[in-house]
């Protein structure tokens, strides 16, 4: 039987997959997040990303780098250390690249962990795809078209003309999962077609502010410290996020990114 090239994610899959704790859950078994994000020049990024995850369903955010004074200021909830990811705590997922600039290290020792991680932004820039194909953990590599066109050598247009290729393209070529972000958000499995490509109808071009992919990365991640595999956490943060945005703008009033991460509460009650 052929499967079809496309799926459009609907209000039911979403309803499916988000998590709902057990009775007997404690945090840790909620799962952890830990998050990567953030530098001198970029501390916003941490912040938000951190705003992101929070509202994710982890049962812990663990911030590790540069910016941990600026996110215990904002959330008390997180843990926070200034250290490296290989030096931090066991997590259940990383999530690593918003705004972090040239930390190398930190992306290579995520990269090394034996659990999901979620690399976006500068991570992608500063990732070897052998890290990547050799990881015995899922990967969901969260580019918009001009990392995804850096990532796959070509120019930004051809992944314009052409995304649904080049997400299956990219995914195939890294062995992971690849969400692609846009005016439509595309999420392709790297398994050579066998999966539709999942289509997230959710967006708004309100969303297209600084700093809202830094949200989506974080939500995402802690989704997958929850237990979702990549496809699903991928795209059921895709369409939360889309979905927070629509809510908090009414359609009509511009949004921040903050505000996104503000209205994550109100679209899960949405979704349930
Ligand atoms: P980034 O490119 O990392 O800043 O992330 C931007 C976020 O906004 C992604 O989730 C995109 O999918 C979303 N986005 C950007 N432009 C649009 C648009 N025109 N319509 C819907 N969503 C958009
Ligand atoms: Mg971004």
């Amino acid at each position: 039987p052929s499967v079809p090239a496309l799926e459009a994610l609907q209000h039911a899959d979403v309803a499916r997959m988000l998590p709902l704790p057990a009775a007997e859950s404690d945090k840790y078994r909620r799962g952890v997040v830990g998050v990567v994000a953030g530098s001198a020049r970029y501390p916003g990024a941490a912040v938000l990303a951190v705003a992101g995850a929070l509202r994710g369903g982890a049962g812990a955010v663990r911030y590790v780098g540069p910016g941990a004074a600026a996110v215990i200021a904002r959330f008390p909830e997180c843990l926070v250390s200034t250290g490296r990811p290989g030096e931090a705590g066991r997590v259940q997922s990383w999530v690593v690249g918003p705004g972090i600039g040239e930390m190398r290290e930190g992306v290579r020792e995520v990269l090394a962990s034996d659990v999901p991680v979620l690399v976006d932004a500068d991570g992608l820039r500063l990732l070897e795809a052998s890290e990547v194909r050799d990881r015995t953990a899922p990967t969901l590599l969260t580019p918009h078209a001009g990392e995804a066109a850096a990532l796959l050598g070509c120019a930004r247009e051809e992944v314009e003309a052409g995304r649904l290729a080049a997400a299956r393209e990219l995914a195939a070529r890294y062995g992971a999962t690849v969400l692609l972000k846009g005016s439509t958000t595309l999420v392709a499995a790297p398994d050579g077609g066998r999966s539709p490509v999942r289509v997230n109808p959710m967006g708004t071009p309100w969303l297209a502010t600084a700093g809202s992919g830094d949200v989506l990365s974080g939500l995402a991640g802690s989704l997958l410290a929850a237990g979702l595999g990549a496809r699903d956490a991928g795209s059921a943060a895709a369409y939360l996020h889309g979905l927070a945005a629509r809510l908090a703008s009414a359609r009509g009033v511009p949004l921040t990114a903050q505000e996104v991460a503000a209205a994550l509460p109100a679209a899960w009650r949405g979704v349930r």
